[in-house]
Parts: structure tokens; sequence; C-alpha cells
């Protein structure tokens, strides 16, 4: 059977799982809300599971020169500004998980991949559609209204905000995490402080943490500060206030706290989908932030969008094009992974934000771990195959 595919959203999730269904030459309509595909802009972690998946969809080579492999890992006290432990991602990544770790802005990412989709004739983008209806049947007819094509399955990649989810009974709502991010562009000439410019660089603190890593042109470094907050817009671009930022950071090395009060900040607060929520009937599925928008505490929410997009193509080539199989077959793939890069994620911001008694404990032992068997600790998030799951 070939199943003609309708994908809400256009981004990493939906687009990936165009390109995903493509390769098997499946027909997908994607209907996107915005009327071009400009992306409010911020840097993203691409590890070696996703950076796979990108070279077998043919986008990885379309990023060019466009992404950045660094070269280590860094946690770094934000107090004494003292390392605790490095992890070699450089060409060691390579090695070790079979792909790079990548850093790339999110802008160019999403132009690679539009331009992937773009080029595969059995893809049609649909921009400026909203779909929003309240009952299944009318969302099947909006969709055959705007592309002439009736779907037999539909895959809803429309983020964080899910209106597909919203039309669930009992759907899992997006939740306010308690922490805001805060996003700035720093030239690294501006931040003497850092001593490896061309790592990504976590800065811990009691409450608070800071993540650096290098992006775009020489010399440009993207920092993300994730503190406690309220959750006073649900917009991905808001003008940050230096002053509370500040207030966050106040017992850090001056070091930091000199850069962050002469920067200008952007913020927005994080919201997840905790309890995942893949699906609304038998022919809609839900990918992406849609289905388990998770916090970025282990960078691996675009790579989960990846991995789901590329997991979808996989159990339909696998059930001959049968949607009910492939869907039952995904959600028994991807539920157990989400859960368990969600709890990583979990632990990983209550170590990095740890105070007192554990985080003695918690540099000590970082201070006392190889490079390699930290690195070890990685290998089930980023040697994961979709072969061998
Ligand atoms: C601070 C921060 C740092 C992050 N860092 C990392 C990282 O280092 N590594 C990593 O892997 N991930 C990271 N992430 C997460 C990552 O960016 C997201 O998880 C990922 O982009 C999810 O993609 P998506 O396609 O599911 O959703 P989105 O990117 O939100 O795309 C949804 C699309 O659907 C469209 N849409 C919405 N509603 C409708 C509708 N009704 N009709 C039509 N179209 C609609 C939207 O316009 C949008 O284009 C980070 C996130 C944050 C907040």
């Amino acid at each position: 059977m070939q199943p003609k595919i309708a994908i809400i959203g256009a981004g990493i999730a939906g687009l990936s799982a165009a390109l995903a269904c493509a390769k098997l030459g499946f027909q997908t309509d994607i209907y996107e809300q915005s009327a071009s595909l400009t992306e409010v802009g911020a840097g993203l972690q691409l590890s070696p599971n996703a950076t796979r998946l990108l070279d077998e969809l043919g986008v990885l080579q379309h990023l060019g020169n466009q992404w950045y492999e660094p070269d280590a890992l860094s946690l770094v006290s934000g107090k004494d500004m003292q390392t605790l432990c490095n992890i070699p991602i450089g060409p060691q990544a390579r090695e070790r998980w079979g792909a790079p770790y990548v850093v790339v802005h999110r802008a160019d990412l999403l132009g690679a991949l539009t331009e992937a989709v773009r080029r595969e004739a059995i893809c049609r983008l649909h921009l400026g559609k909203i779909i929003a209806t309240t009952a299944q049947n009318e969302l099947t007819q909006q969709l055959t209204a705007i592309s002439g094509n009736a779907p037999d399955l539909i895959v809803a990649a429309d983020g964080v905000w899910s209106r597909t989810r919203q039309m669930q009974q009992n759907a899992s709502a997006a939740t306010f995490s308690g922490s805001i991010a805060w996003r700035a562009l720093l030239h690294h000439k501006d931040f003497p402080a850092l001593e490896a410019p061309g790592n990504v660089t976590l800065f811990l603190g009691p409450d608070t943490h800071l993540v650096t890593y290098p992006l775009g042109q020489r010399g440009m470094m993207n920092a993300v500060a994730v503190t406690p907050g309220g959750a006073a817009s649900r917009n991905w671009d808001n003008s940050g206030d230096s002053d509370i930022l500040a207030g966050h950071f106040r017992h850090w090395n001056p070091r930091i706290t000199s850069v962050l009060a002469a920067t200008s900040w952007r913020c927005w607060p994080l919201f997840e989908v905790r309890k995942n929520a893949w699906q609304r009937a038998s022919k809609t599925l839900l990918i992406g932030d849609a289905a388990h928008a998770m916090t970025p505490h282990a960078a691996q929410g675009a790579a989960m969008a990846i991995e789901d997009a590329c997991t979808l193509a996989a159990c339909l080539k696998r059930s001959n094009g049968e949607i009910s199989p492939a869907i039952d077959a995904f959600v028994s793939l991807r539920e157990p992974r989400i859960n368990k890069i969600r709890k990583r994620g979990d632990f990983n911001k209550f170590a990095y934000q740890t105070r007192g008694p554990i985080r003695m404990a918690r540099d000590l032992v970082l201070s006392l771990r190889s490079p390699g068997r930290l690195a070890a600790d990685m290998d089930w998030i980023y040697k994961y195959r979709l072969d061998k799951p």
C-alpha cells in the first residue's frame, strides 16, 4: 500500500517526517501555518543519534559549513570557574558514536530541511495554512480541501502548543516547567572567562546554569541561561530584563556576571508535555514536541523529533504502508525511549543546579571519573539506532 500522508507543521519533526517518507516513495502534504519558513533563532546541539539520521536523509551535507563540531563538553563551576570534567566530542564523537556531534543555528537546520523537502517532487508544502478544527472528520475535510488529497494518515507535528493534541479528550496539557531560558549571542572576545571557546561549556550554579557554544560566524557564541521564573508569556521570543537575570547570578563569579550584565537577552518560558500524547484516533499520530515537548536539559528535543520522524517511516516500511500496525509499532518503540530521555533531562537539571553537600558529591564524582567513562554514560543516547533500538 502507498499511503497518502498529511503532516501538520513544517518544523524539525514535520519536515524530517516528510523526507523520511519520501525516501520510501510515500507522498506527503505538509501544512504549515506560517506564510514563510523563518524561525526565531537559537542554537541547537545535534548529537550523533540525530546527525546519523540527518545524514541518511541527505540533509547533513546541505548544512555544509553552517555547523561546527565542538572539541569537548565541559562542566565548569560557575562560582570558582574550576573545570569539573571534559568529555571529548570532536573527532572522538565520530569514532565512538559513528556520527558527528554538531552545533548549528536552528534557522540553518530548518533551511536545509526545507531545501531537501522542496527537492522531493512527492513532498508538497502548503504554507500559510492554519489547521484548526474540533473533530476528526472536520480535520480530514480541511486537509483534503487544501490539497485535494484525502489522507490515509495524519501526522500532527504542530509543536508544543499542538491544536491537534488539544482536540483529544483528556488531552495532556503543556505545563510550565518552572524555568525560563534566556538567550544571547556573544562575541567570545567579550567573554575572556571562557577558556575553551571551541567547547560546549556548561557553567553550573545553585538553581541556575549557563550553556555556551560556538555558533555561526567565527568568534560568535550562543549563550543560554536557565533560571527559575514565572510563565508570563507563551512566546518564544520576549525581551529579557538583564537586572532580573543578574539577580539569579548574583553569587556567581564576577568573570561571568560582568559579561551577563553587558549583554542584551531574549527569553522564553520552558513548557513541556510530560505525559506522552501519541494518538488522537487510529488515523492520527502526534510526533515531536506536539507529543512530548521536553525541557532542554538533555539537549535532545530536536533529536527526539528527528528520531520520531525516521522511526515512523521505518514502521511504515515494515508494515508495507499499513497504518494501524505502523502506529502500534511506533508507539511501542518511542514510549520507553522518550520516557528515558525525559528522566535524563530531569536528572541533568537536578545535577547541574544542585547545592550544598550534593553539589560537593557531584563535583567529586565528576573529577574522579575518566573522560572515557563519562562518554560511555552517553552511549545509550548517542549510539541509538532504529534497527537496533
Ligand atoms: C532553550 C532551548 C534549547 C534547546 N536546545 C536543544 C538542543 O540543544 N538539542 C535539541 O535536540 N533540542 C533542543 N531544543 C528543543 C527543540 O528545539 C524542539 O524540541 C524541536 O524544535 C521540536 O520540533 P517540532 O517540529 O516538534 O516543533 P516546532 O519546531 O515547534 O514546529 C511546529 C511547527 O508547526 C507549526 N504549526 C503549529 N500549529 C499549527 C497549526 N495549527 N497549523 C499549521 N501549522 C502549525 C508551527 O508554525 C511550526 O512550524 C531546545 C529547545 C529550547 C526551548
